[in-house]
């Protein structure tokens, strides 16, 4: 598939969401907000669901939680257009309640569809709700900071999770803030080694797959050495001492 063809399959995507109406949120809707960012990258974070700012504006994280999200990106040396954000429910559940079960099975075949064609390496999920979604049973408080296979089922077919606290919750707690700006630090090494996965088709066994990234060095920039992966002896990932440093976008 052409970067054409995704972006136009992406955007067939968006107007069907815009137009949906499987679930009660479409009743109260100003706006779908399917979702948005570079059709080409590597990264896709998947947050809960659009809030006031982004009902209003038909576009993910452009509230508060958006203001730190992009903060977040930038400590990393990233932009929100170099990644794509979207959510795993398309409509504003009203009184930014949380999302119904239901809505979000109605939802998922958009989420997926997309992550079917973004293909990408990396998956970050943005609190309980998208936490859920990719890593079933999970706690944010243990898992945020760590990484497992995704799982195809989810449409990406070969690519790492990584937890991380909503970036609302970070406004509310300092604690959060800097245990977010802690774990996004570990994301360019992340793609660095999913990166290698994909390159030498590794499939970390099971019992291995859990990426426990709480000890990694904090890279600070988008361009960051690459450091042995903290995998279990036996996972299967190829040595990265003599690897060079990277541009990641
Ligand atoms: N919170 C979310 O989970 N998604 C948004 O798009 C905005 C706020």
């Amino acid at each position: 598939m052409t970067p054409g063809e995704r972006r136009e399959a992406l955007e067939q995507i968006a107007n069907e969401v815009r137009d949906c109406t499987r679930c009660r949120l479409h009743e109260g809707r100003t706006k779908a907000v399917p979702g948005e960012g570079d059709p080409d990258t590597e990264v896709v974070f998947v947050g809960e669901g659009p809030g006031f700012n982004e009902d209003r504006d038909g576009r993910p994280f452009v509230g508060r939680a958006g203001g730190l999200l992009v903060r977040l990106l930038g400590a990393i040396g990233w932009l929100r257009e170099d990644v794509f954000i979207t959510n795993v429910v398309k409509c504003r559940p009203p009184e930014n309640r949380d999302p119904a079960p239901d809505e979000i099975a109605a939802c998922a075949p958009f989420l997926r569809r997309q992550l079917e064609l973004l293909d990408p390496a990396v998956v970050v999920t943005l609190g309980r709700y998208s936490m859920a979604t990719f890593m079933p049973g999970a706690r944010i408080g243990q898992v945020h900071g760590t990484s497992r296979p995704a799982d195809p089922e989810t449409g990406a077919r070969d690519a790492l999770v990584f937890a991380m606290y909503h970036p609302a919750a970070a406004l509310r707690t300092a604690a959060i803030e800097r245990e977010s700006f802690d774990d996004v630090a570990r994301v360019p090494d992340l793609l660095l080694r999913a990166r290698e996965r994909r390159a030498g088709g590794v499939t970390p066994a099971p019992e291995t797959a859990m990426i426990d990234t709480a000890s990694a060095p904090m890279p600070t920039a988008a361009v960051v050495p690459v450091t042995t992966p903290d995998l279990a002896p036996d996972a299967a990932v190829p040595a990265a001492d003599d690897a060079p440093q990277l541009t990641l976008f």
